[in-house]
């Protein structure tokens, strides 16, 4: 079963969408915590942090040069902080890899 970024991403669910390359998504939050609240997900269904494994580790890179990317392009690069929650009790929701990018500025 896919997952809500799935859909998102398949065009099922529409989401105001920031930017898109062939293996990353960046998405506004639907629920924002601050003025911006973006979520950067991989493409590919990977659960955690705890799911990564080594073949990921240019994928996870490159969501930290789109988060980069964003914040340059939004003016906010001196002004903004990055996330991951990790499973339930570490208040992750959705099940599917994403970084939240949030900036009060
Ligand atoms: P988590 O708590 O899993 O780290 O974060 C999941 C985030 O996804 C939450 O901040 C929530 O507001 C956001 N979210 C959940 N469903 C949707 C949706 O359908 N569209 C968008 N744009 N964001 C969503």
């Amino acid at each position: 079963m896919s997952t809500i970024f799935t859909k998102i991403i398949n065009r099922e669910i529409p989401s105001d969408i920031i930017y898109e390359d062939s293996e990353i998504i960046v998405i506004k939050d639907i629920k924002p915590e601050a003025k911006i609240h973006l979520l950067i997900i991989p493409k590919k269904e990977i659960a955690t942090i705890n799911d990564l494994d080594e073949s990921d580790s240019t994928l996870i890179a490159n969501m930290f040069f789109v988060a980069k990317k964003v914040a340059k392009d939004l003016w906010i690069s001196e002004w903004y902080k990055l996330k991951f929650n990790v499973w339930k009790l570490g208040w992750q929701e959705v099940m599917h890899l994403h970084l939240h990018l949030l900036s009060n500025i």
